[in-house]
Formats: C-alpha cells, sequence, structure tokens
C-alpha cells in the first residue's frame, strides 16, 4: 500500500491521529488512538518480556525525564548533540546539510532503479540484478558517484566541517526542493535538546533539558540497580520511554518525531569482552524483528561510517519503509565512555568489583536502542495489504488487512451475533463477549451484514473473528473465523478461550 494511503488508514482506523488537529495540527507530534495505544503497548511489551523477562541478567527501571543539568554537560549532549542545518534565503526554509545531500544521491539511485527494472523486463527469469550491476557501464559510474558524495560528506561531518558541507551542497548545484533556489546561508550547528526552565532558579542555573534519550537515565543508575539487584558483570538496565529532540526537518509521519519513545538496553560487560557482547546482540535484536514476520529482504545491517564520540562500533537495523531503507534500531558499543564521564564530572565512584579476578573496573557498554514509533510504522508498513479474496458468494474481491502477528494485534478477537435482530443471537453473544474480554481485548460488533464487519476487523488485523448463529443456539458452538487463512471452523464455546490462548500468545514469540 502507498504511504499516503498508509496514513490515511491509520487515522480512519484510529491508530494514529495529527496533534491538536482541530487546530490545525502540530508538526511532527502525533496522538495514537484506540487501536494505535493497544498496537503500541504490545510492542513494548514484546520488547520488555525478550529483553527483561527472558534475560534474567536483565531488569527494568523507569527513570525521570528530567535529569540534573550536568548530566548532559557529562554525556557530551551540551556540546556534541547538533544537526548541520542551511537555511535557504528565499524559501526561509530550514534544512538539515547532510539530509539534502543525501536526498541528492537518492535521486540518483532512484535512478540506478529504474535502469534495474528495465533490465528486469527486458532479460526475464534469467537476470542477475548483482551481476547487472557490477557490469552495466552507466550504473557503476552512477554508483561511484553517490559513493564519492557520500564519502566527501561523512568525512566533513567527522571533522565538523561546516564549510566543506556548504561546498559540497554549492558544488552538486542543489536546489531548496521549496523555491528552486540556490541561496543559500552558511551551514550552522544546531543544538538539538529542547531546554526548559525551573520555576524557583533564574537564568542558566535552573536550565534543564528534556531528555534526549533515555540511556542517561540508566548510566547514572547504574551502581543503584547493580547493588539493589545484587548483579554481576555482565547484566543490563532496560528502559522504555520518551525522549524530545528538536529536530530540524521532522517528516515521513511518526517516522521523525520532535516527541518520540524509546526502547533502550544497556549491557553492562567487562572490558575487552565487548565484541563478543556487540555480536552477541546484533544476532538477537535481529532475531527479534524476523520472528514477527519480517521478511529478511526488509531488513538488513547498516555499519556507521562515522562513529559517533562514545563508540568503538556501531551497526543500524534498517528497515525498508515505504520511502527506502531507514534506521529503525541502532546497536552500539560505547566503551567505557558514559560512566566515565559520569564519573569524572560527579566525583562519584562507577566502579564494579568483579570477585572472579578481584578488581575493580568500569565496565563496558553495548546498547541497543530502537524507537517505539518507528518500530509501530515499520510494523503497519510491512503489515497492511490489499489482497483479493473470495467473498461469500465465492467471487473475488477486494480486502484490506492487516496482517499483524497475532499476539501484537491491537484487538485479539471480535464476537459478532449473525443478525441483531434476534435477541437470543445477542444474548449469547454478549455472554461470550463478556467471558473473552476477561483475557483479551475483545469487541462485540453487531452493526451493519457480517461480511463488512469481517472487513472493519481485518483492517485492524483481528486475528479470531467469532460468530453466533442458530446452531450456537442449539448445540453451543460458534463460527471461528481465522484473518489469514479465511478458514471458518466450528468450534465449542467452551474450548474458545484456549484456542483463542494458543493462537495469540506473545510466548509464541520469545
Ligand atoms: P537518525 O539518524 O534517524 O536521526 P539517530 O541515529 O539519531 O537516528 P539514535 O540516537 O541511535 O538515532 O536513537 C535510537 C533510535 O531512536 C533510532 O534507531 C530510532 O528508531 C529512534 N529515533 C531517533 N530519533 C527519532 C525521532 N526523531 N523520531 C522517532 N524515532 C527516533
Amino acid at each position: 500500500m502507498d504511504f499516503k494511503n498508509l496514513i490515511s488508514h491509520c487515522k480512519e482506523y484510529g491508530f494514529i491521529f495529527q496533534s491538536s488537529e482541530i487546530y490545525d495540527g502540530l508538526s511532527a507530534a502525533y496522538d495514537y488512538g484506540p487501536n494505535g495505544v493497544e498496537l503500541k503497548n504490545n510492542i513494548k511489551q514484546y520488547w520488555w518480556k525478550s529483553m527483561v523477562q527472558m534475560h534474567d541478567n536483565i531488569t527494568g527501571i523507569d527513570a525521570s525525564i528530567f535529569m540534573h543539568p550536568k548530566t548532559w554537560k557529562a554525556s557530551g549532549h551540551v556540546d556534541a548533540f547538533n544537526d548541520p542545518l542551511i537555511d535557504n534565503k528565499d524559501s526561509k526554509k530550514r534544512y538539515r546539510a547532510d539530509q539534502l545531500i543525501e536526498g541528492y544521491t537518492e535521486k540518483i539511485e532512484n535512478k540506478i532503479k529504474k535502469d534495474v527494472e528495465k533490465a528486469r523486463k527486458r532479460f526475464g527469469d534469467s537476470f542477475d540484478e548483482k551481476q547487472f550491476r557490477e557490469t552495466n557501464g552507466r550504473i557503476i559510474d552512477r554508483q561511484k558517484k553517490i559513493d564519492d558524495i557520500l564519502s566527501t560528506m561523512n568525512k566533513a561531518l567527522t571533522d565538523e566541517n561546516m564549510e566543506g558541507l556548504r561546498n559540497l551542497i554549492v558544488d552538486l548545484d542543489i536546489a531548496c526542493p521549496e523555491s528552486g533556489s540556490r541561496n543559500w546561508t552558511e551551514v550552522r550547528q544546531f543544538n538539538l535538546m529542547f531546554s526548559t526552565q525551573l520555576g524557583n532558579i533564574a537564568g542558566e542555573e535552573g536550565k534543564l533539558y528534556l531528555r534526549p534519550e533515555t540511556a542517561q537515565g540508566i548510566f547514572v543508575n547504574f551502581l543503584n540497580v547493580q547493588k539493589s539487584m545484587r548483579q554481576k558483570v555482565p547484566f543490563g538496565i532496560a528502559q522504555i520511554g520518551k525522549a524530545f529532540r528538536n529536530e530540524i526537518v521532522a517528516r515521513q509521519f511518526i517516522f521523525r518525531m520532535r516527541e518520540f519513545e524509546q526502547m533502550e538496553m544497556q549491557f553492562f560487560v567487562k572490558p575487552g569482552t565487548q565484541h563478543e557482547w556487540y555480536n552477541y546482540w546484533k544476532e538477537t535484536r535481529l532475531k527479534w524483528h524476523k520472528a514477527l514476520g519480517t521478511p529478511e529482504s526488509k531488513l538488513r545491517f547498516h555499519d556507521h561510517e562515522n562513529l559517533a564520540h562514545y563508540a568503538d562500533a556501531a551497526v543500524d537495523i534498517e528497515f525498508e519503509f515505504p520511502f527506502g531503507f531507514r534506521e529503525l534500531e541502532g546497536i552500539h558499543s560505547r566503551t567505557d565512555f558514559d560512566l566515565m564521564a559520569h564519573q569524572q564530572l560527579s566525583g562519584k565512584k562507577l566502579q564494579y568489583f568483579d570477585p572472579s579476578i578481584n578488581e575493580n573496573y568500569v565496565p563496558y557498554v553495548v546498547e541497543t536502542s530502537i524507537g517505539c514509533d518507528r518500530m509501530f510504522l515499520a510494523q503497519i508498513a510491512n503489515n497492511l495489504v490489499e489482497e483479493v479474496v473470495p467473498d461469500a458468494d465465492g467471487k473475488d474481491s477486494t480486502r484490506v488487512v492487516m496482517k499483524l502477528h497475532p499476539s501484537i494485534a491491537p484487538v485479539k478477537v471480535a464476537v459478532l451475533p449473525l443478525v441483531k435482530n434476534k435477541e437470543e443471537f445477542t444474548n449469547a453473544a454478549k455472554d461470550i463477549f463478556g467471558q473473552l474480554k476477561k483475557s483479551f481485548n475483545c469487541q462485540y460488533d453487531e452493526k451493519d451484514g457480517i461480511g463488512r464487519r469481517y472487513r472493519r476487523q481485518d483492517a485492524i488485523g483481528t486475528p479470531y473473528c467469532v460468530t453466533i448463529d442458530g446452531t450456537t443456539l442449539e448445540d453451543g458452538t460458534v463460527t471461528l473465523r481465522e484473518r489469514d487463512s479465511l478458514n471458518q471452523n466450528r468450534v465449542n464455546i467452551a474450548d474458545l478461550k484456549s484456542k483463542v490462548f494458543a493462537g495469540t500468545d506473545m510466548g509464541n514469540l520469545i
């Protein structure tokens, strides 16, 4: 389904609304609707279970959003959490310099893709894409151009060479997407942290930041958790919570927002063992994504070219969003950078006594960090499909169905009396609904014909529909319809709970 239709589907079916819509919205802020909040909670639960419940040596915390301002000095965010921005003097629009350049290379990449698709049609089954890309002269030239541009850009970013970035934009003759003008300002560094002011302290002293990542709440609690839980290295601390970034260009729906939610886990390890654990978490996290049914072809690792100041290795898990492969999750080997920095600035020791070697050390850290909202978008993008299926009369009809893994679906089962004007049907249906809702998030629906009600449930991804009809009253059975196979089987009312449980249990995933 194309991206525009995906966004309107999310609104129509109560997944995501524009924030403050009656005031024409606030850009890059979104509200999760009734079905959206269920899906989001299920994603969070899946993450939490697989991190905390399934690992004896990982525990969770829920730290506050406000932290002592020195936290952000120590972490490097005050000095280095910047994006390079550039303004167009004619349109007055502001851009991230690196995104303008990447936009330019994406256009070249699209030309390559077009050539590949043309060739695929021409050669049919015998087409070998890899070979074609490696031997076609025009594609080789274009790919070289992309690689050269990106490597020049990455070098300028690493060296914080703002003039170099501007020169690249000018040399490539990049125009403002809004006005077409090439009248650019200088490139400047822009700090992404939102700040606010404490009520009882004036000036700089009372300046507070909204946390730009949840990780620092974990680092400053490293010893509290280790001691209170009597943890031994290696151990991890997990957290889910809001983070805030003043993104210059926030776009692509919930992909890039100014307020978003992160699911982060910091794993504390003995120095020297970090690469082993880095590889362990790379594989473990990829498995987590695949268990949901996300195909391998839509996921890929992307090693960081320019490592952040704290990392000795870093990789993104990228997902193929409707606008291309983009970062969904980051796995970073952060060394002892954060704990050391907090130790220095706070003057408090953040060390671990390792009884196996009788020594104190500051542990190294491997982090896994995923945006809950990006994960939500990836799930919708991967699972929302239009397909042709036989309708009740056996004729072909098109349905829009969200093929979410049943254990994260917002509604697990819908209870539907075949007709609404027969009290025996509706009473029996309400009885079943009353029983099932104790165990699952359920919906009762009696409006419209049964076919339309099935389609409404398909559109929000409900894995099971229970239909109550004349036979139910005679023999205590109902029809259980499965979303994906469309199979309809008669099931005893007494067996419903265990059947739905077996099909939707999150234990199937982890
Ligand atoms: P990007 O390069 O896309 O800005 P990042 O490398 O700055 O992302 P991290 O600091 O590694 O991101 O944050 C970890 C995760 O948090 C990302 O993988 C992403 O899923 C999520 N995330 C980061 N920024 C945003 C945002 N503005 N909106 C939604 N999710 C975000």
